[in-house]
């Protein structure tokens, strides 16, 4: 197959269909050729710009930018959790936990965790487990009731997440929740990672958000003492990735994908996926030079990004919004504590930066 002079002068993909001929492919593929190839090339159609960085490496992490966010957030020390639910049986805390992290996704954490214990938390966990069997749309809808983007309330979606989840207590934890922390490992055989996958609102994100956040919370609350807390995983979702993105941590390595970025408007898997790894690996370096857990990073900077940098409007200087209770979070300053170092404080042009839409229920 012959490309035209037209066609070498432009970023070519391979236009691929059947069955595959792989040394040929090998030979020709103007990409690099990552993975084996299943199909068999018919042809070349002209790449975009976008195309053509996402069949490299699109993002760089900026270990410089991670070092200085590090020295600037050091400092922080966690305060203790004072939640209505604490003095509850722990099992009833876990599985209240459970359930709510199943249902987190595209929704105000603090307003949904509110209204989960206002109208589905019990102190006997059977019954949280017979709740969640029946939700309905309608119920679910009863619970949300006043939230101020509707839309996102998405009812059906998220009754089937709290039945598959009351499901898969019965099919796989023989309705013993406790087995899922019987470890007190996050890691290995047996470990909470390992379990939580059979149950589908935990187990659909390749990058494991959700499980990721559930073990956060359950080591953060002292709800179970993890021998392996302090290698508990990123919880990487869209404000942790507008938070990297604008503080110069998580850089594109293409005017493209740094374009489109700046509209938060693409939704190519690809680069989502990449982006969420890149934001976990920098995250997980910054909290190393930080020597701090990155659980313990992951909520500090979570909070900045939903409380001050936010998808619109961002609060650099200003004091934290009087609704944030958490004090351990307040100590760490009158104004935003990245600002010295952050990217987008300095360079306008950075401040657009957004992360990609996408309605997933792992986002
Ligand atoms: S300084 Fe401003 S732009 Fe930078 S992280 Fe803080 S709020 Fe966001």
């Amino acid at each position: 197959m012959r490309r035209t002079t037209l066609e070498k002068s432009q970023p070519l993909r391979p236009l691929v269909i059947g069955s595959p001929n792989e040394r040929e492919c090998r030979s020709m593929c103007p990409i690099t050729f990552r993975t084996t190839c299943s199909r068999k090339c018919v042809g070349w159609v002209t790449m975009s710009g976008i195309e053509k960085a996402l069949a490299g490496d699109p993002f760089s992490i900026d270990l410089t930018q991670c070092l200085l966010a590090a020295q600037a957030v050091e400092s922080f020390t966690p305060g203790d959790a004072e939640n209505p639910w604490a003095s509850a049986p722990s099992d009833s805390q876990l599985v209240f936990k459970l359930f709510f992290v199943a249902i987190c996704h595209q929704i105000n954490w603090d307003f949904l965790q509110r209204r989960m214990y206002e109208f589905f938390f019990a102190k006997d966990f059977g019954k949280m487990i017979e709740r969640a069997r029946e939700a309905s749309a309608k119920s679910v809808e009863e619970m949300l009731e006043g939230y101020h983007r509707p839309e996102r309330i998405r009812s059906s979606e998220r009754a089937k997440y709290l039945r598959t989840t009351a499901g898969a207590i019965s099919e796989y934890l023989f309705d013993n929740p406790k087995s899922l922390v019987a470890s007190k490992t996050v890691f290995g055989e047996g470990g909470l990672l390992e379990l939580i996958r059979k149950i589908p609102a935990y187990g659909e994100d390749p990058l494991g958000k959700k499980a990721n956040a559930f073990a956060q919370e359950l080591a953060r609350e002292g709800i179970v003492k993890f021998a392996d807390s302090d290698r508990i995983p990123p919880a990487i979702d869209y404000h942790l990735i507008r938070l990297y993105l604008r503080t110069g941590r998580v850089v594109a390595n293409d005017k493209s994908i740094f374009r489109v970025l700046s509209t938060g408007s693409t939704h190519r898997m690809r680069l989502v996926n990449l982006l969420r790894q890149a934001v976990s690996e920098a995250l997980s370096q910054t909290a190393a030079y930080a020597r701090m857990p990155p659980h313990v990073l992951n909520y500090l900077e979570w909070q900045i990004g939903r409380n001050r940098c936010e998808h619109e409007f961002m609060n650099c200087d200003g004091p934290w919004p009087a609704e944030l209770f958490d004090g351990s979070i307040i100590a760490m300053g009158a104004h935003c504590p990245l600002r010295d170092s952050c990217t987008a404080y300095h360079t306008p042009e950075w401040k657009q930066m957004l992360e990609p839409a996408l309605k997933k229920a792992f986002y």
